[in-house]
């Protein structure tokens, strides 16, 4: 049996990482099997329509590299693959129910419902009593000949047990009186969520149905319906939901269903703020599923490599709670991974706005690469190279390199006139500023504390002060130290 799998999300227009595992894991399971990963647009039951919300499940995937093998914009052999344009499809279905006697009109008025609710007791739920379940023919006959409003429910079984196996939770038993005559057809001839879910899983031959553990409870129903139909029931995979950690009032960690208050919980958010698709995907993908045997212990796979390693028995059912810190680290290690091209090629945006050139770009791969967890960080850790920041002249006192401000001016005094001969490559500069630090016989950071800090105008900088006065260029560096040699000598 090939296998096949879908992704079936409703557009609201936000991908969450929640939903995105899910789509990784259903990519990952079906192709692990060389299987076939279908995506289906879950918009019947949408309350509102939200613009270029279907953009986003396209350009998730294709960003985040799960392609698929059908779908809305690629078609296959069983579309259409937008529930919107099934509609049809699903109440006859319903239909062939009611004649094999598993299903029923129901007449009920909203306020017969209503009153049926009412007339609960507090915190009792109540579910329909099932009062059109076993109307004479004759009735129903003569409502539907007058055109009155009906809906159309399932018979659910009475009595009795239903189990149903989870490939991660295990075996999960209900008692059958649990399960309500669900709507399968609304009065407007429209089916419900959970019917058109159904109908289309088993009509695009779907095996495996992976989802958010929040299906659990619900998937009882869906086994009632294939049971009525006399469908296979396809192998579930529902996965536990991921967690966030925060610190409460009182310093007491707390951790509860990720959300925004612990960090950007959608797929582009992240990218937006630095992180790597494929870097997004690995951490995600190590989100509840362990990798064994010979990809044991390892945590940087290709998204090849996942399709590998994965498996269904890998998947842990305890939460796993997402760890900014992790998520940091991988895409860390994927940018000292990079080759120059690929370095150079998503560090150019930021090069572009601060106007460096590519003279530089060797140079702050060699600087940056170490030294960077996001690309969106090399803004503010270059920043000084565009312009020059009114700091102040504290910045020339360092204890350890036990810099004054007295022993700055001679350092500037002294350096300047020599870097104004001096040609512009790092060995070079070193040179002079080494040679300078012997001649006054002092140690090295005495000289290169100062120039840096006059040069940078910061007291952090990526690289040290040759490489910070060469990507300046000679002839700003020179305006820059004159300018911390008036700072210092006017004090
Ligand atoms: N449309 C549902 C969602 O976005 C998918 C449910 C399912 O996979 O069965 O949560």
């Amino acid at each position: 049996m090939k296998i096949r799998t879908r992704f079936a999300p409703s557009p609201t227009g936000f991908m969450h990482v929640g939903n995105l595992r899910t789509a990784l894991y259903e990519y990952l399971t079906a192709k692990h099997e060389d299987g076939t990963f279908v995506l289906r647009i879950e918009d019947t039951d949408q309350e509102r329509y939200v613009e270029g919300a279907t953009d986003v499940i396209y350009n998730t995937l294709k960003i985040a590299g799960l392609t698929h093998d059908e779908g809305p914009d690629i078609g296959g052999d069983f579309g259409p693959y937008v529930q919107s344009e099934r509609v049809n499809m699903y109440k006859p279905y319903a239909e062939q129910l009611v004649k094999e006697g598993k299903a029923y009109y129901c007449f009920c008025t909203k306020e017969r419902l209503d009153e049926l609710r009412a007339s609960a007791k507090e915190g009792e739920v109540v579910g329909y009593d099932r009062h059109c379940r076993c109307l004479p023919q004759s009735e129903i006959d003569e409502k539907l000949a007058c055109g009155t409003p009906y809906v159309i429910r399932q018979k659910a079984p009475l009595d009795g047990e239903s189990t149903y196996h989870d490939c991660v939770y295990g075996d999960i038993t209900i008692k059958n009186e649990e399960l309500d005559d669900q709507v399968l057809i609304k009065a407007d001839g429209f089916p419900t969520y959970n019917f058109a879910n159904v109908i289309d899983d088993h009509t695009m031959g779907i095996t495996h149905v992976v989802r958010g553990s929040e299906y659990l409870s619900s998937t009882p129903k869906y086994n009632a319906l294939y049971d009525a139909f006399g469908w296979d029931i396809p192998t579930y995979i529902h996965l536990p939901l991921i967690m966030g950690k925060s610190v409460d009032e009182n310093g007491e960690t707390v951790v509860s269903k990720l959300s925004k208050r612990h960090g950007s919980t959608g797929f582009f958010d992240l990218v937006n703020e630095g992180y790597l698709p494929e870097a997004i995907m690995n951490y995600i993908a190590l989100l509840g599923w362990c990798p064994a045997g010979e990809f044991e212990n390892r945590e940087i796979f290709t998204m090849d490599e996942l399709i590998k390693a994965f498996d269904i028995n890998g998947i842990s059912k305890s939460p796993s709670v997402f760890d900014y810190d992790k998520l940091e680290w991988v895409n860390a290690e994927y940018i000292k991974a990079m080759s120059s091209e690929e370095f150079n090629n998503h560090a150019k945006p930021y090069y572009d706005e601060l106007g460096i050139d590519s003279s530089c770009y060797e140079l702050l791969e060699e600087i940056l690469k170490p030294r960077i967890t996001r690309f969106t960080q090399i803004t503010e850790k270059l920043e000084f190279l565009k312009s020059l920041a009114d700091y102040d002249i504290a910045l020339f006192e360092h204890k350890k390199s036990k810099s004054t401000l007295e022993t700055s001016k001679d350092a500037l005094e002294a350096a300047i006139p020599l870097l104004s001969e001096c040609e512009w490559n790092r060995e070079a500069i070193s040179e002079v500023l080494t040679g300078l630090a012997s001649a006054k016989e002092v140690k090295n950071a005495l000289i290169m504390w100062p120039v840096r800090i006059a040069a940078a105008g910061v007291a952090v900088t990526p690289g040290g002060c040759a490489e910070v006065l060469i990507l300046l260029g000679k002839e700003e560096a020179i305006r820059r130290l004159n300018i911390g040699l008036e700072k210092v000598t006017k004090g």
